[in-house]
């Protein structure tokens, strides 16, 4: 099977790139905070990067896909406090039940998952390197990276300087806090509060900020190549991670390593929820494992999600996913009688679809005709070959 070029769109310069064919691609993808795990939003964002995964493994190179997991941070806490439970514990029940839902939606595990605690000694290092070429000073003990470091910030998310401070704000920023040199300036080392646990460091005890954590994951365990212009290929991650955290991440990395951190930054839609926005201050996340638990094919899921392109603010409703499990049984059914239309057009049509910046309605849309088609009694098709095109490429088997 021949792959084309494969492009996806980059945040950074807002078009369609080319990924440079490699042998080796190293990919980054932010994982979850566990305590509200897994939510359609998280699920939409991983099954993204689950194709691009895929489709690099799927054309024959090798990924090297790492994910962290913020087992230690603000909403993490509150979330605990609110419902009077110990944060770790919370943590560790939200980590199972998330690696769960992703085993069920058949997402292919990231070479590594990475906690923020067991990564505390990676961020402090990279603090060190960072406070050597002062990039970062203090406020009241707790540490800060100085975003006008090389004078590069903000051109990843192209906002202008009232839009990167509302958003810095409602995402877990302090842009009004006195003693900081810029308000966007990030905390990157928050010194221990009473109640609160700490972790030694060069900087005294206390807990990373959210940003650097996966600054430093990144840079440990994708290994750059000292020889490539960037570090990695790939930063993903859901939308609403453009500003504040990526852009923090990218300039937090040309700060330890004078580079570029990915030479493509990939952002996967917000899912919404009967015409509104899905959100945890709504109190209308649907939940992944509640739909499991109703007995619907983990498969639909993927195929609803599918059905719009992943860039996109997708609707989800009762007919969408209604919809996509008709369309999935009679895939199903297809799939059982192992007679089918022809196949070769097909396999190289999801190819080439998925190629193009996960083009997943043009491929939802010409596997339904391919069914239809067996199902109104064509054959000749290679029952084999479009089993192992469907395994590989979207995570549907049997
Ligand atoms: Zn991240």
């Amino acid at each position: 099977m021949v792959f084309p070029a494969i492009r996806l769109t980059d945040t950074a310069t807002s078009s369609k790139k080319v990924l440079t064919k490699k042998k080796q691609y190293r990919m980054y993808v932010c994982g979850i905070t566990p305590y509200d795990a897994t939510h359609l939003g998280h699920a939409a964002t991983y099954l993204s990067f689950d194709l691009i995964h895929r489709l690099l493994l799927a054309s024959g190179a090798k990924v090297n896909y790492v994910q962290n997991i913020t087992d230690i941070d603000e909403p993490l806490l509150e979330r605990a406090n609110r419902d009077g439970v110990k944060w770790d514990e919370l943590a560790a029940d939200q980590i199972e039940l998330f690696r769960k839902d992703m085993t069920a939606l058949q997402v292919i595990p990231p070479t590594s998952y990475v906690g923020a605690i067991e990564s505390i000694p990676l961020v402090t290092q990279a603090i060190d390197i960072m406070s050597s070429n002062k990039s970062t000073y203090e406020v009241d003990k707790d540490l800060y990276f100085s975003v006008n470091h090389d004078g590069k910030f903000g051109s990843l998310s192209h906002l202008t300087q009232s839009e990167m401070l509302e958003l810095f704000s409602q995402r877990g920023g302090d842009p009004t806090l006195s003693g900081k040199r810029d308000p966007l300036d990030c905390l990157i080392w928050m010194q221990q509060r009473p109640n609160e646990p700490g972790w030694s460091s060069t900087h005294g005890s206390g807990r990373p900020g959210w940003h650097i954590e996966c600054t430093a994951i990144a840079m440990e365990f994708l290994k750059p190549d000292s020889a490539e212009e960037e570090l990695i290929d790939i930063q993903g991650g859901g939308s609403d991670l453009i500003f504040p955290h990526h852009e923090m991440c990218a300039a937090q990395a040309r700060a330890i390593s004078g580079k570029e951190l990915a030479t493509h930054y990939v952002h996967a839609g917000m899912i919404g929820l009967d015409g509104e926005k899905m959100s945890k201050s709504k109190g209308n996340l649907v939940f992944v494992s509640s739909l499991l638990a109703s007995g619907i094919d983990p498969f639909a899921i993927r195929w609803a999600l599918m059905s719009d392109h992943y860039k996109s603010e997708r609707m989800w409703n009762n007919e969408l996913l209604d919809q996509a499990a008709i369309e999935v049984e009679q895939l199903n059914n297809v799939m059982k009688s192992q007679t089918v239309a022809p196949t070769d057009q097909l396999a190289i049509s999801i190819i080439e679809f998925l190629s193009d910046d996960l083009d997943t309605s043009s491929v939802v849309k010409a596997i339904n005709k391919w069914v239809n088609a067996s199902l109104n009694g064509e054959t000749g098709g290679d029952y084999q070959q479009i089993s192992a095109v469907l395994k590989n490429l979207l995570g549907f088997s049997i």
